[in-house]
């Protein structure tokens, strides 16, 4: 069998960082071809660290890694891009931090691929340019819950299946989106969504970003739409949460 190669080079954004030890950092990266990682930067806080120095928060970096026993080591780093606005501005800092919370809780350490790579830093690019970080941060969730196979249901309704009809609707996590006014009566699951809403979604999880960040929405129709899906993404995470939790009392049981 071939053995894997000891060091590879690879793009990396750096999720996590925090110091380690004496003069080293740990780091979580997220890697197009190697999903999450963990490595040390060793030497990172001294004033010279030259070769794996300057990788800061946020930042797009070429690496060097080589395998040690249990973690990654950074053996050279440079940076790519390092989406300076991400740490100079404490709202988009706040943002950039959500992006990358929602992905780690949607992916497990492996599994995190190509396609969650190339979101995650078109995202942190969206939210150094001058546009409203709502929109970055609804358009990336609808598409991360797309990749994660959550994609909400805009077009039929959630129970019936038909096409939705324009007019105001309503949206039931549990049933995954969107459903019609006559499956809605009687129900005590879901809330209201206005047409516009619904509108405003639809195009937030379609269309390219260019269309998207010069969209001008009122305050109430990003509370709406930023009310709704923080309720959709709750009661994944809640209902992804007990599974793994099951999966964990299943495990005790058979033991
Ligand atoms: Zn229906």
């Amino acid at each position: 069998m071939p053995r894997p190669e000891r060091t590879f080079r690879t793009q990396a954004v750096i999720l996590r960082r925090q110091d380690f030890g004496e003069a080293d950092r740990l780091l979580v990266l997220l890697t197009p071809e190697h999903g999450k990682l963990r490595a040390i930067a060793k030497g990172a806080r001294k004033p010279l660290a030259r070769q794996t120095g300057h990788v800061e928060l946020f930042a797009l970096a070429d690496m060097l890694l080589a395998r040690g026993r249990n973690l990654f080591i950074v053996t050279q780093a440079e940076t790519k891009e390092p989406f300076l606005p991400l740490r100079d501005d404490l709202v988009r800092a706040t943002y950039a931090n959500h992006l990358v919370e929602l992905l780690d809780r949607f992916t497990a350490e492996q599994d995190t691929g190509h396609e969650e790579f190339t979101l995650l830093v078109a995202a942190l690019g969206w939210l150094c340019e001058d546009v409203d970080p709502r929109l970055v941060a609804r358009t990336y969730e609808l598409r991360l819950l797309g990749l994660a196979g959550f994609a909400p249901s805009l077009h039929t309704c959630g129970i019936g299946q038909e096409p939705l009809e324009p007019q105001d609707q309503f949206f039931s996590a549990m049933d995954g989106g969107v459903i019609c006014p006559d499956h809605y009566a009687g129900l005590t699951r879901g809330r209201p969504i206005s047409l516009n809403a619904l509108k405003a979604l639809r195009y937030l999880q379609t269309r390219p970003w260019e269309t998207i960040r010069v969209l001008n929405l009122t305050g109430p129709l990003h509370l709406e739409i930023e009310h709704l899906m923080l309720a959709y993404i709750t009661y994944l995470l809640e209902q992804r949460l007990q599974s793994v939790e099951f999966l964990r009392r299943l495990r005790r049981e058979e033991e």
